[in-house]
């Protein structure tokens, strides 16, 4: 068994330890829980286009007061009304570069609160048992956004100025592949920073109590999108289905295909866990009030996920087409047709941060002074604003406590791996800016 915390003594300078010591569980439990229950449920933020968006209002101001209280100069912007983007710069007193630490606002909705039994159905509440924290946006990723405020406090606190800039870069918008956040802001705004990291979760391992654990760093994100494939047969009376072409049943046979194709793509040297693959989210078939006919239409809405670098709209249409073609082969009594779904965003797969560079030089260093070892280096399929940044050309990784893969209905966080992700965090930032003073 190792003890994460015995190693942690023997490794650090004097220095460091007293950085450290300013992040305790405590503190984060309280930032988390206050985070978590901020401005919600109105931050909540679907993925589905069809649905309105969340209002992240409310946390973004909780958020810019006490970016302010580190002495940050804190800016909002915002393209729509009720969801400000929140971006606090804390100034370097020399030459450095710029390093953004990331994460954001929104969370996914909570549609079945009946199923959180771990925060007895009160899922914003932070709830501990264990080692675990229990919330919506425990994981994902308020608790994650409290470890870097920790880690920006525990540096103020011990006086220290840093040679480059620090900025923090909080986003709305992120559940929904990132238009009124990442994407405004750096096409709109035009915000740059030299490096970034994402506090989003790649935590792995059991009991982190126990040290079977790890943060994988993610230097590269899978792409996805959204797309519908529509059958259509023959509508008849239920008592005569003989003399129907049920949309329902033929758009059940055809997912059992669906599910299992292919993708065309290259090899590359990050694959993710999950190869380019579909996952079905919707089947939408029959009209309210036609209960006593059989459906001529039904879609399937169905997400393409684990895209890598190569993959566009076209390639993945273009083999969904062929799929459902051979489906179909020469009948003549059903039609089909396939299109992305309207108003979603393609999201392209990003090209790896080299692992000789920044951040993940420096991410990498401090990791091996709590681990052990270097953090394993991955590509991410859960889309993160990571791929905003990089699609720009900032060198942006993600890298944070939280299961990579946490449970939709009582999600949670592991406490220990948060305090010390929020620890890697606070070292890292000296490690990449350097400091100018203090201490
Ligand atoms: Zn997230």
């Amino acid at each position: 068994m190792i003890n994460v915390y015995y190693l942690m003594d023997q490794n650090f300078s004097e220095f460091e330890q007293k950085i450290l010591n300013g992040i305790t569980e405590e503190r984060w439990l309280k930032l988390a829980a206050e985070l978590i229950k901020a401005g919600q449920p109105r931050a909540c933020d679907p993925l589905d286009p069809d649905l309105p968006g969340g209002e992240e209002e409310a946390i973004a101001m909780l958020i810019s007061g006490k970016l302010e209280a580190l002495g940050m100069d804190v800016k909002r912007y915002e393209s729509v009304p009720h969801r400000p983007n929140v971006v606090g710069i804390l100034k370097g007193k020399g030459k450095g570069p710029v390093l953004m630490m990331n994460d954001h606002m929104d969370t996914y909705p909570v549609v079945e609160p009946h199923k959180w039994n771990k925060t007895n159905y009160k899922p914003f509440e932070a709830t501990r048992d264990g080692d675990l924290l229990y919330a919506r946006g425990s994981s994902d990723t308020r608790g994650n956004l409290a470890c870097t405020i920790l880690a920006a406090q525990a540096l103020v606190e011990n006086g220290i100025k840093l040679k480059g800039d620090l900025m923090y870069c909080f986003c709305v918008d992120e559940e929904r592949d990132g238009t009124h956040g990442s994407i405004y802001l750096t096409k709109e705004i035009g915000i740059k920073a030299d490096y970034s990291i994402t506090a989003e979760p790649t935590a792995y391992g059991g009991d982190a109590t126990k040290g079977d654990w790890g943060m994988n760093l993610s230097i590269a994100n899978g792409g996805h999108c959204l797309i519908e494939v529509t059958i259509e047969g023959d509508k008849a009376h239920i008592w005569r289905p003989d003399t129907s072409n049920n949309a329902i049943v033929e758009a059940a046979r055809l997912i059992s295909y669906l599910e299992k194709m292919p993708f065309s793509h290259e090899i590359t040297d990050f694959m993710g866990h999950t190869p380019p693959c579909t996952t079905i989210v919707r089947i939408r078939g029959g009209l309210p009030g036609e209960m006593q006919f059989s459906p001529d239409s039904c879609t399937i809405t169905l997400a393409v996920v684990g895209i890598v670098p190569g993959m566009n709209l076209e390639s993945i249409i273009l083999d969904i087409e062929n799929e459902v073609k051979s489906f179909v082969g020469d009948r003549k009594d059903i039609t089909y047709k396939i299109n992305q779904v309207k108003d979603s965003l393609f999201v392209p797969a990003t090209d790896p941060v080299p692992l000789n560079e920044e951040p993940c030089l420096s991410i990498n260093k401090v990791y091996s002074k709590f681990m052990g070892e270097e953090a394993i280096p991955n590509r991410k399929n859960a889309f993160n604003d990571t791929i905003r940044f990089r699609e720009v050309g900032i060198n942006a990784v993600t890298f944070g406590p939280g299961e990579d893969g946490w449970a939709p209905d009582n999600e949670s966080i592991s406490i220990t791996k948060a305090v010390i992700a929020a620890k890697m965090y606070a070292l890292t930032i000296v490690e990449i800016l350097g400091i100018e003073e203090g201490l």
